[in-house]
């Protein structure tokens, strides 16, 4: 318990550098091929100054061009990753603790870090 209490997030946290992520001014199609390339089911997505702003996943990313019959797949082109992400992230301030952050992420597969000016500086998973 002592080692959970003493650690900082930021001490632990896969570095944002590490973090494949998205801008949220990124056409949709870009985002489908990070989320692919990197194997990942959802990433974080930042603003131009790199400030924290969602997520975007495969599913969300499927629904929104999802028609009645069919995946229309032309409805790609003319959308951005702003118009589609879940702009509520599961995330924690990089100087809490790891224990705080080990109960936050008993809900989430990983937690998005930021530091006092909301700025992306990492994730924190379980493993
Ligand atoms: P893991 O515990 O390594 O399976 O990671 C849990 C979740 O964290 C993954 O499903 C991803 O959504 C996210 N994740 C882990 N590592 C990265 C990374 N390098 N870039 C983006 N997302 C990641």
């Amino acid at each position: 318990m002592y080692f959970f209490n003493e650690k900082t997030v930021s001490e632990l946290m896969i570095p944002s550098e590490k973090v494949a992520h998205v801008h949220m001014n990124n056409p949709l199609e870009h985002a489908m091929l990070v989320l692919i390339k990197s194997g990942y089911s959802a990433i974080p997505v930042v603003d131009t100054e790199f400030k924290l702003k969602g997520l975007i996943s495969m599913s969300l990313i499927l629904d929104s061009i999802l028609g009645i019959e069919r995946i229309e797949v032309e409805k790609l082109e003319n959308k951005i990753v702003e118009d589609v992400m879940n702009r509520e992230v599961p995330s924690i301030h990089e100087n809490e603790s790891l224990l705080k952050g080990l109960k936050l992420s008993i809900d989430s597969t990983f937690l998005c870090v930021v530091n006092d000016e909301g700025i992306f500086t990492g994730i924190l998973t379980r493993r």
